[in-house]
Order: C-alpha cells, then structure tokens, then sequence
C-alpha cells in the first residue's frame, strides 16, 4: 500500500493496440472527468506506447487534462511485466487517487497485476462509478470522497457498492460499453508529461513474433436496433424468428445467455454481464426473462420492447412496451404488419 496524498488526481488507462487507441478509455473518460470535478482535481490519461504520441490529442478531446506519455519501442504491444513495471513506477511517483482501466483482456490482466504490487483493492467490472462519504462501522470514523465501485454482485442478485477507504490508489476495472461514448470537444488541449523508462530483459520474458486476432462476427455495440432472442424461443430452428425479424427491421440479432448455451446462436451475439454491453435506440427482447445479468448488458437501451407469456417477467420493468403473449404467435405478426408497411 503507498501512503497517497488524497488530493492526487483522477487517472485512465489509455490503452492502445499497434497505435489505435481502443474504445474503452475514451467511454471511461466521461465518467473519470466527472469524479474528477467532483473531487476538483485533474483527469490524467496514461499513454504506455511506441511512436504513437498523437494519441495524447484525442485523449485531450475526450476529457484529459494531463497525458503522461511513456513511448518504448518495447510498449508497442502490451506485455504483462514491462506495463506492470511501468504503471507501479508511475503511481508511486505521482500518486493518483484513483485509476480506473477498461475491463478488456489486457485491464483484466494488468489491472490486478498492478493491486497486487501496490498492495491496493481493484473491483472489476463496474456498472457506475461515484464520489460519497462512508462512515465506518467500527470505530465510526467518515471517510470522505471514497469512490464508490458499483457493481452485480452475488451472482447478480444485489447491486454492491465497493469502497476502499485504507487502500490507495483506488482502482477500478469497466466493461466497454458500459459508459457511454462522450463528445470530443475539439478545441480542448492539454498538457503532456513524458517520462522516460528503463525496461531490461527480465520484463520483457516474452517476444511476440506475430499477433492473430479473430475478428469478432457481429458488431452488437454500432447496432442501432437489436432483436435479442432468450431460452423462451425453445430450439435453434424457431430462433429463425429472431432472425427474420432482426432482418426485417435491418437489425442486429442478440441473445441471452441462456439461448447461447442452448446452442441458438453463438457467443458473439450474447447480450449482458458476460456479453456486449449494448445501448442501441431500440431493443426488443422475444422470450428473455430478463435477469439482473441480462439487463445489466441492454437497460440503457433508448427503447425496450418484451415480448413475454409470464406477465410478472422481470424484464417487463425495464421495458417500454409490453407485449404479454406467446413469441409463436406475436413475431410472425409483427414481421408480417412490418413487411406490409415497408412494401
Ligand atoms: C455470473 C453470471 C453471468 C451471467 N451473464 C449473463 C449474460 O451476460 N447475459 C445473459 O443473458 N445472462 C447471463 N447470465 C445468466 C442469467 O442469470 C439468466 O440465466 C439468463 O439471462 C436467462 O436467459 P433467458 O432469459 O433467455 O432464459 P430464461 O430465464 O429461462 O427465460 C425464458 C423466458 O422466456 C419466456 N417464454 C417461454 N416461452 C415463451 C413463449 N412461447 N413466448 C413468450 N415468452 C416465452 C419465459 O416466460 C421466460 O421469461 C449470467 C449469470 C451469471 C451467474
């Protein structure tokens, strides 16, 4: 644990793969320069890369008061000891009193990486971040501007508020999409703090020879409209339903996870905690129950339309529109009364 002035800033995890900065960081931008000003302190952005400093730009646009730029020819690509190395120099340096990293594959691994060094909590997969005060139980001290880590928890059943108030930094992992992308205000500039590193061999034990990525089969987070189908479909032949209707409102086809572990469609297309976080404009859920997971992927939807035979579905208290009925009956309609309109 590192003694942290508690007036330090507001820091991202700018991540970035071969110079593109990724998603993730910008979403999170948004809600660090919130707490940020609520705590009335600077927003940093922390920029591990190699030749790609004009990235610094777009993370001002999007919020940074601050990049601190750290360029290697070995930070090109993310490495678990040498980024580990990095962050661990960086925040006891300048003790930040909060970081905040996307929950994407290289979050999740250097994120706890980091805790466990500093000697600091991390919860993962936060749903909203805040800036509270918390009186403790036992000897009733208040402790004031924790952050508040939100998140499912027990299995999704509550919604937890995590704080951290002997350890510092405080640090949080956010799924992409969970955020919303903010506006880039083009005109905001900002200042850029380089520091240099020393990376040896022993924090490089690994040499990346080539990078194979999948590319990921449907692209859920652009979709405008989704048409998500749940267990309630009842076989992979009837999830044709889904896909007709997803094609003839020309919208993305989703799932539950319960239809994905059916075998209805494959993981790509799941919506929720362990899915895509989605907000598209318009979401229709055909025979989703609407568990605290699933909703946790697709709440913030603009409109929510369920179609459900149990009346007292859960996912009926997010939604907008209400059909109670049987999907057999309701889809065929509706893909019928559309097609009429669209001729
Ligand atoms: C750690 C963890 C992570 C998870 N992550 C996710 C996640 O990312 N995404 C996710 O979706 N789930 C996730 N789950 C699973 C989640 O808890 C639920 O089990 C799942 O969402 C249920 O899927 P479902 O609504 O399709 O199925 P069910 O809960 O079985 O619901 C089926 C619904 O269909 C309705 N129905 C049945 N027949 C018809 C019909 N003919 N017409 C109309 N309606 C009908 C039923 O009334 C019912 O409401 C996670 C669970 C855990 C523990």
């Amino acid at each position: 644990m590192i003694d942290v002035n508690r007036q330090g800033e507001v820091w991202v995890f700018a991540e970035q793969h071969n110079g593109e900065l990724q998603d993730v960081p910008i979403e999170l931008m948004s809600k660090a320069r919130r707490l940020a000003d609520t705590l009335g302190v600077k927003l940093a952005a922390v920029l591990l890369c190699n030749g790609v400093k004009e990235l610094s730009t777009k993370l001002f646009q999007y919020g940074a008061d601050k990049v601190y730029l750290v360029e290697h020819r070995s930070l090109g690509h993310y490495q678990a000891n040498s980024y580990t190395k990095v962050m661990y120099d960086l925040i006891h340096k300048y003790q930040p009193q909060i970081v905040l990293y996307g929950a994407t594959t290289t979050g999740r691994d250097l994120a706890p990486r980091i805790a466990s060094a500093i000697k600091a909590g991390l919860t993962a997969d936060c749903t909203d971040l805040q800036i509270g005060d918390h009186t403790t139980v036992a000897d009733k001290k208040l402790h004031k501007n924790l952050l508040f880590q939100i998140r499912p928890a027990f299995g999704g059943n509550i919604i937890a508020t995590i704080i951290n108030h002997d350890r510092w930094p405080q640090m949080a992992t956010v799924r992409e999409g969970v955020m919303p992308m903010p506006e880039p205000d083009v005109k905001r500039v900002g200042v850029i703090v380089e520091e240099k590193v020393k990376i040896s061999k022993q924090d490089l034990p690994l040499k990346i020879l080539e990078e194979h990525k999948r590319p990921k089969k449907v692209n859920l987070k652009a979709a405008r409209i989704i048409v998500a189908g749940g267990a309630g479909v009842g076989s992979k032949e009837n999830f044709k339903l889904v896909w007709d209707l997803a094609n003839c409102l020309g919208a993305a086809p989703a799932a539950s996870r319960a239809a994905v572990d059916l075998g209805f469609i494959d993981h790509d297309h799941q919506v929720g905690q362990t899915g895509t976080t989605v907000r598209p404009s318009l979401y229709i859920a055909v025979g989703i129950s609407g568990a605290i997971q699933h909703q946790a992927g697709m709440n913030q939807s603009q409109k929510i339309v369920a179609i459900n035979s149990d009346p007292n579905a859960p996912i009926f208290q997010v939604a907008h529109y209400k059909i109670v009925g049987d999907l057999n009956d309701v889809v065929p309609k509706m893909i019928k009364a559309i097609k009429e309109k669209t001729v």
